[in-house]
């Protein structure tokens, strides 16, 4: 509830962004509320068991994952937007609400085959970019238990597809 209210009061929404026809929802301000931020990381956190790896999609998955990793005492993965990483990496292209996107994560240097692995990211729309980021722990060698998010856009169905893709097993946090 603190955090729906902080939600509620900082959030901005910014139309035709960034194609026309969007209503995009940045959380910017609400993560930058001392207030916002606490209650968010609380609420995600909460009722989170079994994990022992966090998954924070780049970027604003960055920052609350971080957070939330810290609360679960648990370690954090960067999943990074294509072409950022230095080879080798697993790699994952996937379709977006505006547009095409793809996912990587290194494939040297860290194991985490066998991890349980959450999920973190700020938005979940038409759950795409969470389908990728689990077929990405799944070519590494991890499972996914569970994706947490800050808001959930229901209209655009990511929590029915993240059931049919990831099985009715994997949590929702939203
Ligand atoms: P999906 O793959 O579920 O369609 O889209 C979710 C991804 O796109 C997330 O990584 C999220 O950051 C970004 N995204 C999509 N729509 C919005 C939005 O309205 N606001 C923000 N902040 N991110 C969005």
């Amino acid at each position: 509830l603190r955090a729906r209210a902080a939600i509620a009061e900082h959030e901005r929404t910014v139309p035709d962004f960034p194609k026309p026809g969007i209503l995009f929802r940045d959380l910017t301000p609400v993560l930058a509320d001392t207030e916002g931020f606490s209650s968010i990381v609380t609420a995600l956190t909460h009722g989170c068991s079994g994990v022992d790896l966090v998954a924070g999609i780049d970027a604003r998955g960055f920052l609350v994952g971080g957070a939330v990793a810290q609360e679960l005492e648990v370690g954090i993965l960067a999943v990074r937007k294509g072409g950022k990483l230095p080879p080798p990496v697993y790699g994952v292209d996937y379709d977006l609400e505006y547009g095409t996107g793809r996912l990587e994560i290194p494939a040297s240097g860290i194991d985490i085959t066998g991890r349980r692995v959450l999920i973190v990211d700020d938005v979940l729309a038409t759950g795409g970019t969470a389908v990728a980021a689990s077929k990405l722990m799944g070519l590494a060698g991890a499972s996914v238990v569970g994706v947490a998010v800050i808001m959930e856009l229901a209209d655009l169905g990511g929590r029915a597809r993240i059931a049919a893709e990831l099985g009715p097993d994997v949590s929702l946090h939203a």
